[in-house]
């Protein structure tokens, strides 16, 4: 069968090649891939940044965001053929640790953890793919055109159980909201901000006309700059992963604020920092800083309700390129507008 795949560690290695067919063990699904989203995780493995392929093996099946419909269950399973389908990412480590035993692997604790299509396991990018049903999540049929965003839907579900947590302990609940960066996870941050009955505001570095109409659509506000609110940010949830935007946000925050990290730097570019001084300013503040990562089947259950809540033209929008898979070189690259592009296996 034909799947994506690329040698981690080494640039320009991407490609579509045969591979061997699965083989579901008596107890997977074997499932039919829809379609693949793309993120920057793909971006830094294809440029051999990140990523490893399985043990004994030179190349990694890419692909985590997966949507595929069950070919075959085996006997006694919830699923059925043709089911629609999201598989979980990230397996738990073998030990494996107390994180991992209760099924938080999204929280491993020793980092043995695998991630289908990042880390030491191929991905969902090829024709079929297997997956014991303990990491599958059913997507009801409405989903079948967007349910390729319940991936990211549950990153932005675990960030905002995550604030949800905070927030439960303190004496006032906090208004205003601060998101940085238009991409999938900020509008689907957004989204759930607006969910939970926050003013929210999303932070752009250029005016978009498709993100700002987005933002206005979910019910937020769109801005170019943080002194456009209404007053200081109580609660950041930091998309971008630009590390001036990380330090920024950061000093930005109200008293008591909370500012979640979910992005990856990937700039090498040095930034000055008064340690000193920022961490005067977060510590007399009482600010919470905190990072976020992965998500578990609770998160994806999670995102899976937010995007049953959002109106579907919403998501239809941040599906902004569907390629077919033989155009993977076009997909990875990048285009004004782009929010989520995707590949179809038609
Ligand atoms: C994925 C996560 C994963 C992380 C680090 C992200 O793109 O969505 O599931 O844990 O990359 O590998």
């Amino acid at each position: 069968m034909r799947a994506l795949t690329v040698e981690p560690g080494k640039a320009a290695t991407l490609g579509l090649t045969e591979v061997a067919d699965v083989q579901p063990q008596a107890d997977a699904l074997l499932v039919k891939t829809l379609a693949i989203g793309l993120c920057g995780t793909d971006r830094e493995i294809i440029e051999g940044g990140h990523g490893s392929a399985p043990q004994g093996e030179r190349a990694l099946v890419l692909g985590h965001e997966s949507l595929g419909e069950v070919i075959k269950a085996p006997a006694g399973s919830s699923f059925k053929a043709g089911d629609l389908v999201v598989g979980i990412v990230r397996r738990p480590d073998p030990a494996p640790c107390q994180s991992c035993a209760a099924g938080e692997w999204d929280m491993c604790q020793n980092g043995e953890f695998t991630e289908r299509g990042i880390k030491g396991a191929h991905g969902f990018a090829s024709e079929r793919f297997t997956l014991r049903e303990r990491f599958a999540v059913a997507v009801p049929k409405e989903l079948r055109e967007t349910g390729i965003l319940l991936e990211p839907a549950s990153i932005v579900a675990k960030a905002w159980e995550q604030i949800d947590r905070i927030v439960a302990n303190m004496p006032y609940r906090p208004r205003r909201v601060l998101i940085t960066g238009a991409g999938p996870i900020g509008l689907l941050a957004a989204l759930m901000g607006v969910q939970r009955h926050y003013d929210v505001n999303v932070l752009d570095h250029s005016l978009h006309e498709n993100k700002l109409r987005l933002v206005q659509e979910v019910g937020g506000h769109y801005c170019l700059a943080i002194q456009q609110m209404s007053g200081p940010p109580e609660i950041i949830v930091e998309c971008t992963g630009a590390a001036q935007v990380v330090i920024d946000v950061c000093r930005a925050s109200s008293r008591n604020g909370i500012v979640c990290l979910t992005g990856i730097s990937g700039g090498r570019r040095p930034i000055a920092l008064d340690a000193a001084k920022f961490n005067n300013d977060l510590v007399l503040e009482n600010d919470i800083v905190f990072g976020t990562v992965n998500a578990n089947r609770r998160h994806y259950q999670a995102g899976l309700e937010a995007l049953q809540r959002a109106r579907k033209g919403f998501l239809q929008s941040l599906l902004t390129r569907r390629l077919p898979v033989d155009r993977f070189a076009e997909a990875f690259e990048k285009k004004p507008g782009d929010i989520k592009t995707t590949l179809e296996w038609a």
